[in-house]
Order: C-alpha cells, then sequence, then structure tokens
C-alpha cells in the first residue's frame, strides 16, 4: 500500500533531502510536494531537483495546485487574484470574492501553464486537491443568505450559449448543474495535459457532496476519462460528530466503490493538522489510519508532514505525537 505525507515550506534542497531520508527510515513511501503559484514563479528549477530527489528514493511522488486561483486546498496566496481582478469569482449581488472563476479565459490559461509546469517537474501524479466553487458565507456575512456564484461575464456568456437563455438571478437547478459541469470540464481539461505528459491524475474531493462547493455527483467525476485516481479527506475536526470511525469508513466506502467501479486506484487522507493535544485525538488519528489500511483503499496519507509541525496557524498542538501515531498505525511502519 502507499503510505504517504504532504510535504511544504521548505525549499532548500539539502534540507529537503534529510527530510526524505528520514521519511523513508520511518516507513513512507510516497509523497505529495506542494507546487503553488509562488513555487513556480520563484522556484520551478528547485522543484524539479526536489521531486528527482524523491524519485530518486522510489517514493511515488505527487504536485498539488496549492492555493492556486484560491479555487483549491491550501496555505498559500494567490498572485493571480491581484493581477487579474476582474476574473475572480462574482455573486449574484455584482461584489467580488476571493477567488478565480473557472470560466475565466485568462485563468484556464493561467491553470494551463501551472499544468504544463507540473508535469515538466516529472512527478508520477498531479494532485486535484479540493477543486471548488465558493461559499459565499465564507468571506461575507453582510451578503444575502441566497447569494450566488459565479454569474460574471464569463460565466453568463457560457450559460447563454449552453442554454440559449440568460443566466437566470435566482439560483436553480440548472444554475447548480452549469456550475458543476463548469468545473467537470475545467478539471478534463487540466488533466488531458496531464496524461498528454505522461502523469497521472488524482482528484481530492471534501467529503460533503455540496453542489454548491463544487462536484455533487462523485460518479460523474469518477467516470471521467482522465481520471487514475479518487480521493477525499474525511478530516473529522472540520466535518465529522462524534462518530469519526463511521465518518471515515463512509469515506472508505465512497472512494473503494467508485475506484472498483471506474478502474480507479483510492486514496484516504487523514488529519494531522489542527487537532487538540489530548487522548481522542491519537484514537482519531489511529482510528482513521488503521480504517483505511485494512480497506481495499490503495494509499493513505496524513496531511501533513510532522502534524504540520511547521504551520503555526494550523498546526497541531502537539504535532510529534500526532505524527508519531500515524506513523506507528501504518502496516508497513518502521521498527
Ligand atoms: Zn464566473
Amino acid at each position: 500500500m502507499e503510505q504517504g505525507a504532504s510535504y511544504f515550506g521548505v525549499r532548500d534542497l539539502r534540507h529537503v533531502e534529510e527530510d526524505l531520508d528520514r521519511f523513508a527510515d520511518e516507513g513512507l513511501n510516497a509523497i505529495l510536494h506542494t507546487y503553488s503559484e509562488r513555487d513556480r514563479l520563484f522556484y520551478e528549477e528547485t522543484m524539479a531537483n526536489v521531486v528527482a530527489a524523491s524519485n530518486d528514493r522510489g517514493f511515488t511522488t505527487y504536485v498539488n495546485p496549492w492555493g492556486v486561483g484560491k479555487v483549491f486546498g491550501g496555505e498559500a496566496l494567490s498572485q493571480f487574484l491581484g493581477k487579474h481582478p476582474g476574473d475572480r469569482q462574482q455573486l449574484v449581488t455584482g461584489s467580488r470574492e476571493h477567488a478565480a472563476c473557472f470560466n475565466s479565459p485568462a485563468f484556464r490559461e493561467f491553470v494551463r501553464e501551472w499544468t504544463r509546469s507540473a508535469v515538466g517537474l516529472d512527478p508520477d501524479v498531479v494532485f486535484w486537491d479540493e477543486p471548488h466553487w465558493i461559499l459565499p458565507e465564507w468571506f461575507d456575512d453582510d451578503e444575502p443568505d441566497d447569494a450566488w456564484v459565479c454569474r460574471c461575464e464569463h460565466c453568463r456568456r457560457r450559460y447563454r450559449e449552453e442554454h440559449d437563455a440568460p443566466m437566470p438571478a435566482t439560483e436553480d437547478d440548472t444554475v447548480r448543474r452549469f456550475r458543476e459541469d463548469s468545473l467537470l470540464e475545467f478539471l478534463d481539461e487540466m488533466m488531458a495535459i496531464v496524461r498528454e505528459g505522461g502523469a497521472e491524475n488524482a482528484v481530492c474531493l471534501v467529503p460533503e457532496s455540496d453542489a454548491d462547493h463544487g462536484i455533487a455527483d462523485w460518479k460523474r467525476l469518477a467516470g471521467g476519462e482522465y481520471i487514475d485516481l479518487i480521493s477525499t479527506d474525511p478530516y473529522w475536526g472540520l466535518f465529522a460528530g462524534d462518530d469519526v470511525e463511521g465518518f471515515v469508513r463512509d469515506s472508505v466506502d465512497r472512494v473503494t466503490d467508485l475506484a472498483s467501479t471506474h478502474g480507479l486506484r483510492s486514496q484516504i487522507w487523514v488529519q494531522g493538522f489542527g487537532l487538540p493535544d489530548d487522548p481522542s485525538t491519537y484514537d482519531n488519528v489511529r482510528t482513521a489510519t488503521r480504517c483505511a489500511a485494512e480497506s481495499e483503499v490503495d494509499s493513505v496519507f496524513m496531511w501533513g508532514y510532522d502534524g504540520c509541525r511547521s504551520i503555526s496557524s494550523i498546526a497541531s498542538k502537539n504535532p510529534e505525537r500526532v505524527w508519531g501515531t500515524y506513523l506507528d498505525a501504518l502496516p508497513e511502519s518502521s521498527p
């Protein structure tokens, strides 16, 4: 089984190599390198060396569009939004939000360039992490409850072309379907570039299947032409009630069912960030890791390495213990 973690924040190859050697000693065989807008702009060659160092050590290597356009997950800023304020998602009320629009031609070109660059780093897999439309309440308490995205000029034009009618001002099923179609088409276009470049595609969806976020119908995604691996991240600290094991198991069943139906591989992410230092944390890390490892899942990862120790805003309270618990619960842990 693949067992890995996400890795970020270190852009000095010497230090990266020390960490990679440690991860190998700790029993990991896969690694995800975050590849933000900033990385592409300033660290492209460095990142190629980081990926090469990972490949050389026998890791399965992933890269992801960390916070790119703020439509993917991640603790990274987006320069695209600053340079292209008119290509942000637009609420029905007219205000612009802090994320790029999937239907913006400028953003599509930007992500095509990101994708070509990411494939050029020579990873095994490009990991499309939590692609989403925004929910207005994330940013604006002042907006009405029924506010929605996106009603920008690009979306309105595209909607009119497809429906031969103007885009409604009230959110309805056709709008929701249009939003999901737009996101799936966007991903397909980018994933085709990855496939052509000889790498594989993984898509990670948040466990809430909510059309407002992105893709409500996971079967549509899993049945697509270019996807190789379906992934979800049952982060109990964000989404679950008391029954963490049941919550993780639902996610495991969901991705393994889809994977077997559509001939894909499956992956589960274990929460390693933002966890309190109390006994339930370590029970939950152990339970989630074992639940995934003892299933048909092909790949288990923790977000992120060392319990996110280096990102103070989301670090677990006792990151070393979170990390140690994860490693210990993996089936092929180090002696
Ligand atoms: Zn739009």
